[in-house]
């Protein structure tokens, strides 16, 4: 299988290793080494599947999880802890994780359930409601409801993407710039590419929010 993975692991010769694992598997395998580090990786790149660590610095396991869900990240996560209580896993799934494997665990028992989480996540494919159509994360591309696909770049189908993760939700161009243009230093970067996903999926499609910042339009 192959797919994009985010691993965010503090303990750097595990991570090594789970690193050249997934890749020989053919996997893109992005590493993070703390919670703060990951949960920008996770909110601005899309991944089919993340292992988190539970006890990692900056921003602790769960906490990292919570937040993604509350920000409307839905991606597949399992949790790799040292704990092995029945609490401890009931912290990890009711934090949002769908999978948890305590350490230490066969590597064989890690990548099944990898696979699996993957499936899941086809299973529940990526697509975001946008006006006027249906945005697939995974081709960056919006089925249009009069009919029509209209690709769209990787940071267009980001900031897209974004926006429509949280529909009514304002975000101001500084935050979109930090999310989504992370290695940009202007916020115009951030009006220009509303205005190529205007002119690709019509005027409507963003909302302007005076003196505030931009929203998904039409909600
Ligand atoms: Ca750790």
């Amino acid at each position: 299988m192959s797919g994009r993975i985010l691993l965010i692991e503090d303990d750097a010769d595990l991570a090594g290793m789970l690193g050249r694992v997934l890749r020989d598997e053919g996997y893109a395998v992005k590493v993070a080494s703390d919670g703060h580090t990951g949960l920008h990786v996770a909110l601005t790149r899309p991944f089919d599947a993340m292992i988190v660590d539970r006890g990692l610095p900056a921003v602790e396991g769960l906490d990292l999880i919570a937040r993604l869900r509350s920000r409307g990240v839905g991606t597949p996560i399992l949790v790799l802890s040292a704990r092995n209580s029945t609490d401890d896993r009931v912290e990890g799934l009711d934090a949002g994780a769908e999978d948890y494997l305590t350490k230490p665990f066969e590597l064989t028992e890690l990548l099944a359930r990898v696979r699996a989480l993957q499936r899941r996540h086809l299973d529940h494919a990526e697509q975001l409601a946008v006006p006027g159509g249906l945005l697939d994360l995974s081709t960056r591309t919006v089925r249009q409801a009069a009919g029509g696909r209209v690709e769209l770049s990787e940071r267009e189908a980001d900031l897209l993407g974004l926006l429509a993760a949280r529909p009514g939700v304002v975000f101001s161009r500084a935050d979109l710039l930090d999310r989504v243009f992370d290695d940009a230093e202007s916020e115009t970067v951030v009006d220009t590419y509303v205005h190529y996903c205007r002119r690709k999926l019509g005027q409507g499609v963003i909302s302007t929010v005076r003196g505030l910042g931009y929203r998904l339009g039409g909600t």
